[in-house]
């Protein structure tokens, strides 16, 4: 059994505690948080104060960081992997090398391993652009992703001073996704693939041209968008927001001879993305464990993983009936 524990217990941290039911070789033994521990009720597994970490050392395989992009994780990654081999979903995608870096020195120095920045993207979608470009090095990758609900942009926007809770959907634009799929030749910016809407939930009194002013300028998160920020009640909020769906596609064209195209394409349809990103999380748990037990230090990507350690199915297995 590959003994498991959550660091934060947001919906990511839930949506693994969930993930590991569905994978029999892997055991939740420690949620971590920093809140009180007494304030926290998981599906049955102990809560710890992540200051007490250290403690469990010795009894915890893997540890699954479920903490923020925007703030959590910069601590949490490094932290965490003075500790123990760890995994994270970290997805600000301009400060990866950075963040890469950080966890880097920490793991080395600890002697551990850190697999970073997974989940589906960065994640799988990372995984599908380096394969498609791999197999079809002359022509275009294209990532389109939702429609649906961003926990990074959300998360963000729920840091903002005055916000009480947040959401925010990451919506494709069609026209772009059909001249796309279709071969056509069209400009791909930032702002014409995707915009972003947000429905906000502020404190009373709170300055809304003063929140609304933030979030558009917000840098990596919205400012290079048309963004729309519509105010509303947590009950509203309640209402019509709850669900969690994401989705989207990575789709490579390209020429192997003149005239001749071929394309990939890979696309995810995510009834709960915390649900979906936590089974990539539990996946990339059994890929750490195996590669720290053959002696690797220091912080991984995606990149870095093997199909056939991500798999609970036997190497023979695998080469008898999946090649
Ligand atoms: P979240 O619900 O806001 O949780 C983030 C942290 O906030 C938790 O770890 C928890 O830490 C704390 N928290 C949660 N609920 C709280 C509450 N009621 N009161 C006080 N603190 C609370 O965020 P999330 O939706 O789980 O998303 C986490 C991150 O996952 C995102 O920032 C994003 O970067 C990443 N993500 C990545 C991908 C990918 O494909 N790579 C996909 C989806 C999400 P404590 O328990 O320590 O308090």
């Amino acid at each position: 059994m590959i003994r498991v524990a959550i660091n934060g217990y947001g919906n990511l941290g839930r949506g693994v505690e969930q993930a590991i039911t569905k994978n029999d070789d892997m055991e939740l033994v420690v949620v971590f948080t920093r809140r009180d521990p007494g304030s926290i009720t998981t599906q049955g597994a102990p809560v710890a104060h992540i200051d007490d970490m250290p403690a469990w050392a010795e009894k915890v395989d893997v540890c699954l960081n479920c903490g923020g992009s925007a703030t959590d994780l910069a601590e949490q990654g490094p932290a965490a992997a003075a500790h123990f081999t760890t995994v994270d979903s970290y997805d600000t995608h301009a400060e990866i090398p950075a963040y890469y870096a950080s966890v880097d020195a920490a793991a080395k120095a600890a002697g551990h391993l850190a697999v970073i920045s997974t989940g589906w993207d960065p994640g799988l979608f990372s995984m599908l652009r380096v394969l498609g470009e791999a197999v079809l090095p002359e022509g275009t990758t294209t990532t389109f992703w939702g429609p649906g609900v961003s926990q990074g942009h959300s998360d963000a926007l729920r840091r903002i001073d005055g916000v009480l809770d947040a959401r925010q959907y990451t919506l494709p634009i069609q026209e772009t996704v059909d001249a796309v799929k279709a071969g056509d030749d069209v400009e791909l910016t930032t702002r014409s693939m995707h915009r972003r809407d947000c429905y906000v939930v502020a404190a009373d009194g709170a300055d809304l041209a003063r929140i609304e002013k933030e979030i558009v300028e917000m840098p990596n998160y919205f400012s290079d968008y048309d963004t729309s920020v519509t105010f509303i009640t947590a009950e509203e909020l309640a209402a019509k927001h709850s669900g969690i769906p994401h989705g989207g596609t990575v789709i490579r064209r390209g020429e192997t001879s003149p005239g001749v195209a071929e394309r990939i394409g890979f696309e995810l349809e995510l009834g709960s993305n915390p649900e979906f990103t936590g089974s990539v999380l539990v996946a990339m748990g059994r890929a750490a464990v195996r590669m720290a037990a053959r002696g690797q230090t220091g912080a991984r990507t995606v990149f870095d993983v093997t199909l056939a350690d991500l798999s609970a199915i036997s190497p023979e297995e695998l080469r008898a009936s999946y090649l």
